[in-house]
């Protein structure tokens, strides 16, 4: 029987564990373990990392993983360039459900940077006040700009306050919408957002405020990525599952 390992954290990766509950298939949906209250999902979830692309690769050979879906965040390079060598080690079927990245259009005023530290030494200028809307992996960094003001958001309430000194924290996972996001801006009088380039349209509301309201963007783009077979949505994956040899692909 075809045996399904998810790498997860991602709305994608739920979406394609509910199709294949849906299906009957045997699936299991990996989380990093960095939520501390991910949803309840209709398969078996396994919660924390492997090891690296070795233990990786042991986990799949141990398991019988017969297929291996890498539906992780784009920003999370190491977790998927892990995926790719250990699925050449463990010689299984392997493809990546991944989000088309978002590109400016007319009315966006973004900047682009490669990374979180060329994101931080963009910000070495005059006072802003920046709607932070990097997660929490990422607050502490903006330690070291203490001039400005963060607007943060973050899914679960942190253990210990983000060490920046002037900063409002809202808890809350969303869906978000432009309006909402607009009304967000607004009553903290945000002049910049500053957003990592993830794609989808769960995420995408705060660009469309930002646009609305004139508001300019800094984007850090992606980080390079494996090369792999890439689909965008959790249907084709069943399809691929499908048409592909359970060993060997
Ligand atoms: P990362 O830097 O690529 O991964 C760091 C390590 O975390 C990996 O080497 C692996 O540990 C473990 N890991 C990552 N994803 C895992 C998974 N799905 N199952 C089991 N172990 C996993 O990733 P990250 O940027 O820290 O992101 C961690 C998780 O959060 C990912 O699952 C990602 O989908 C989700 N996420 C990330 C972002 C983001 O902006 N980076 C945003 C939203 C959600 P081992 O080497 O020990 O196996």
């Amino acid at each position: 029987m075809r045996n399904i390992l998810i790498l997860g954290g991602t709305t994608e990766a739920s979406a394609l564990a509910r199709l294949l509950a849906e299906r009957g298939e045997r699936a299991t949906l990996s989380y990093a373990g960095r939520v501390d209250s991910p949803r309840p999902q209709p398969v078996p979830v396994r919660v924390g990392g492997f090891g690296g692309a070795v233990g990786l690769a042991d986990y799949l050979r141990a398991q019988g993983v017969t297929h291996l879906v890498d539906a992780t965040h784009p920003f999370a390079a190491t977790m998927s360039a892990n995926a790719a060598t250990a699925a050449r080690m463990a010689c299984i079927a392997h493809v990546a459900l991944t989000r088309p990245a978002w590109s400016a259009t007319t009315g966006d005023r973004w900047t682009h940077v490669p990374d979180l530290a060329a994101a931080l030494a963009a910000l070495d200028g005059p006072a802003r006040r920046i709607m932070l809307a990097l997660g929490r992996m990422h607050a502490d960094a903006f330690a070291a700009r203490p001039r400005h003001f963060f607007l943060l958001r973050f899914i679960d309430p942190p253990a210990t306050p983000p060490p920046l000194i002037n900063y409002h924290l809202v808890i809350d996972r969303g869906p978000f919408d432009m309006a909402s996001e607009m009304r967000l801006m607004q009553a903290h009088g945000i002049d910049l957002v500053l957003c990592k380039n993830a794609g989808g349209t769960g995420a995408q509301a705060k660009l469309l405020a930002a646009r609305n309201l004139g508001l300019p963007v800094l984007m850090i783009d992606r980080p390079a990525l494996p090369d792999r077979l890439e689909l965008h949505a959790p249907r084709a994956v069943l399809h691929w599952i499908d048409h592909s040899a359970d060993r060997g692909v």
